[in-house]
C-alpha cells in the first residue's frame, strides 16, 4: 500500500489541498476502508464555510465508497474485502434508533460531527486532523468509518454510482420512498433539480407517479429532470401555472428551503398532502408559514437523510439501480481526487450536479473492469477518470439488461449527422449476440464517417496496424439518414447492400450509443447495442 493522501481544509472557506497522511488502525467498532470514490455534497460546502461548526484543520467528504481493508474488535457486519458504501452513523440504542429512525438518533451530532482527531494525521509533521466528518471524512485514500455507517453492497456496482447512495441520492430517493410514499398514479412536485431533487424524480418515477413536476431555475437541470422521468419541468416562476393545469398535489419535496420555495411548496399542496423540506442551510433559516393554509390536513415535515435505515435502504437503492430505475450515473461527473478543487468549484457554480472524486485505485480498477468485460479495443485505452464518464463506466461494466439498454437509448439525446464526422472506435455492449461474434471475427476497430453519403461501416486494423475499410462483411459502404426509432428522431446509418440500420443517441459529445435495427438483426429477440467513441483520425 502506497502513501495515503487526504484533502485537508485548513480554515473556514479554504480550498481542500491534498497532503500525505497516516491513518490509524481501526479501534473497537471501527472499519478501515480503502476509498474508491467519494461524492461532493452541499453539506460539505456548508461545513467548509463554517456553517456546521466542524473544527479545522479538517478532512470533509461523506459519500464514500470503497473496500473494507480491516475491521476493529467487535465488528461483525462487514469483513475485509467487502465493497461498501459509507453513510451516516447512529448509536443503535436510543429511542429513535430502536424505533427504526436512526436519522433522528439522539447522538447524531456527536457521532457524525465528532472531531476524531485520533484517526488521521499529516504524515510529515504528525499534526492531528479532524477526520470524523459524518464518521468517515472520505476525501482521502483510506479512512476510518464505524460499523453503523458502513453498508455492504454487491461488487458490480461502480464506485462512482455507489458513493452518492450514501447521502445525496439517499436523501432524495428515500424521502420519496420512506416519507412521502406515493402510490402509483399519485402526483408529486420536486422543487430544486440538484442531486437530491433529481434522485427524488427517479424514485417518484419508480413509484409509478402519474405526474412529476419539477421546478428549477437552470434550463440544463430541467432537461435532465425530463430525461429522468419528470412529466413537466418549469422555472420557479412557472410552477404555479403548472400546478394550476393539473390541480394541487399530495406530495412535495422542497430541496431548497428558502421562504420562496416554502411558499411555493405549500401553494402546490392539496388538502391532506405533505411537504418534505430537506435542505440544510446555515443558521436557523427562519421562514414563515400561513397557518390557515395548514388547517386542511396539510403537513410540512423536515427530513434528514430520507429518514433512512442505511443497512436496509442502501441495498434497496442498489436493487433499483440494477433494475434500471435509479440511473445515478446520469447525474454523476467523475473527477480525479487530485482535481478536488475543480470538483468543489464546479459544485458551487452548479456546473456539476453530483461531482464524484475517484481515487487512483478506482481509476485503474475501471480500466481493468473494462478490459475484463468489454470487447478488446478498450483494454489499451487510458483511464477515463476526470471525465464525465459515469454512463460509459456503467456501459463498460455491462450491468444493464436488454430492457435497461432500450430505456437508456431512448432517454439519451438525438444525434445530428454532422456530429459523427471522423473516425470512431467501437465496442459491443450487448453480450452473446451473434453480431458481437461476427464483429470480433472481422477484427472490428470502429467506423469512419467521411460525409453523410460516405461511411465505412466496418473499419478493421490490418496486420501491419493500418486502419482500413473492410467490405467483406459490410458488402460495401453506408450512408446517414434521419430516421425515427422508438420515438426518437435521430441519425441512422444505413448499409448500402444490407437491410441493416444502426441508430444512435448521444452519451457525451465524444461517445454515442448505437443499436442495430432492420430485418432479422435481432438474435433470439435480443437487440445489439454498441458504443462508438470518437478517435483521433
Ligand atoms: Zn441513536
Ligand atoms: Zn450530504
Amino acid at each position: 500500500m502506497g502513501a495515503d493522501v487526504a484533502a485537508i481544509v485548513r480554515g473556514r472557506g479554504g480550498a481542500p489541498v491534498l497532503e500525505s497522511v497516516s491513518v490509524s488502525p481501526p479501534r473497537a467498532g471501527e472499519v478501515l476502508v480503502r476509498v474508491l470514490a467519494s461524492g461532493v455534497c452541499h453539506t460539505d460546502l456548508v461545513a467548509i464555510d463554517g456553517g456546521i461548526g466542524y473544527p479545522f484543520p479538517a478532512v470533509f467528504g461523506h459519500e464514500g465508497a470503497g473496500i473494507v481493508e480491516a475491521v476493529g474488535e467487535g465488528v461483525t457486519r462487514v469483513h475485509p474485502g467487502d465493497r461498501v458504501v459509507l453513510s451516516f452513523a447512529s448509536c443503535g440504542t436510543c429511542a429513535a434508533c430502536r424505533s427504526g429512525h436512526p436519522a433522528y438518533c439522539e447522538l447524531f451530532g456527536s457521532l457524525n460531527h465528532s472531531p476524531e482527531t485520533g484517526a488521521m494525521a499529516v504524515e510529515a509533521t504528525g499534526e492531528a486532523l479532524n477526520a470524523g466528518f459524518m464518521r468517515q471524512s472520505s476525501w482521502a485514500t483510506r479512512v476510518l468509518a464505524h460499523e453503523s455507517n458502513t453498508v455492504p453492497i454487491p461488487a458490480d456496482v461502480p464506485a462512482t454510482v455507489a458513493a452518492p447512495l450514501g447521502c445525496g441520492v439517499l436523501t432524495g430517493a428515500a424521502t420519496v420512498l420512506n416519507v412521502l410514499s406515493p402510490t402509483a398514479g399519485d402526483d408529486l412536485v420536486v422543487i430544486g433539480a440538484g442531486a437530491v431533487g433529481l434522485s427524488a424524480v427517479m424514485a417518484a418515477r419508480a413509484s409509478g407517479c402519474r405526474s412529476i413536476i419539477v421546478s428549477d431555475p437552470l434550463p440544463a437541470r430541467r432537461d435532465l429532470a425530463l430525461d429522468l422521468g419528470a412529466t413537466a419541468a418549469v422555472g420557479p416562476d412557472g410552477l404555479a401555472e403548472a400546478i394550476a393545469a393539473g390541480g394541487p398535489v399530495r406530495h412535495v419535496i422542497d430541496t431548497v428551503g428558502t421562504q420562496e420555495t416554502t411558499d411555493a411548496a405549500l401553494a402546490a399542496l392539496a388538502p391532506r398532502g405533505t411537504v418534505a423540506t430537506v435542505a440544510l442551510r446555515p443558521g436557523s433559516n427562519r421562514v414563515s408559514i400561513a397557518q390557515g393554509r395548514l388547517l386542511w390536513g396539510r403537513t410540512i415535515t423536515g427530513v434528514i437523510e430520507g429518514d433512512a435505515v442505511v443497512q436496509r435502504d442502501i441495498p434497496r437503492l442498489v436493487d433499483l439501480w440494477h433494475a434500471g430505475l435509479l440511473p445515478v450515473e446520469r447525474i454523476v461527473t467523475a473527477y480525479g481526487l487530485d482535481e478536488i478543487e475543480r470538483a468543489v468549484d464546479d459544485t458551487r457554480a452548479g456546473r456539476a450536479v453530483k461531482a464524484v472524486l475517484v481515487t487512483p485505485e478506482a481509476a485503474s480498477e475501471a480500466t481493468r473492469r473494462a478490459a475484463d468485460t468489454a470487447s478488446a479495443p478498450v483494454a489499451d485505452r487510458p483511464t477515463d477518470a476526470g471525465e464525465p464518464v459515469g454512463l460509459l463506466f456503467t456501459l463498460r461494466a455491462r450491468t444493464l439488461d436488454d430492457a435497461g439498454l432500450a430505456r437508456l437509448w431512448r432517454s439519451l439525446p438525438p444525434v445530428e449527422p454532422a456530429e459523427l464526422r471522423g473516425l470512431w472506435r467501437g465496442w459491443a455492449v450487448t453480450t452473446g449476440h451473434r453480431a458481437e461474434r461476427m464483429l470480433a471475427r472481422s477484427g472490428w476497430y470502429g467506423k469512419r464517417f467521411h460525409s453523410d453519403s460516405e461511411v465505412d461501416p466496418i473499419v478493421v486494423r490490418t496486420g501491419d496496424g493500418e486502419l482500413v475499410a473492410d467490405e467483406t462483411f459490410s458488402h460495401g459502404g453506408a450512408s446517414l439518414w434521419r430516421i425515427e426509432r422508438d420515438g426518437v428522431l435521430t441519425v441512422a446509418m444505413v448499409y448500402d447492400a444490407l437491410p441493416i440500420v444502426d441508430s444512435f443517441t448521444r452519451i457525451t459529445p465524444d461517445a454515442v450509443l448505437g443499436v442495430m435495427g432492420g430485418k432479422n438483426t435481432a438474435d433470439e429477440g435480443r437487440e445489439f447495442y454498441f458504443v462508438l467513441e470518437r478517435d483521433a483520425d
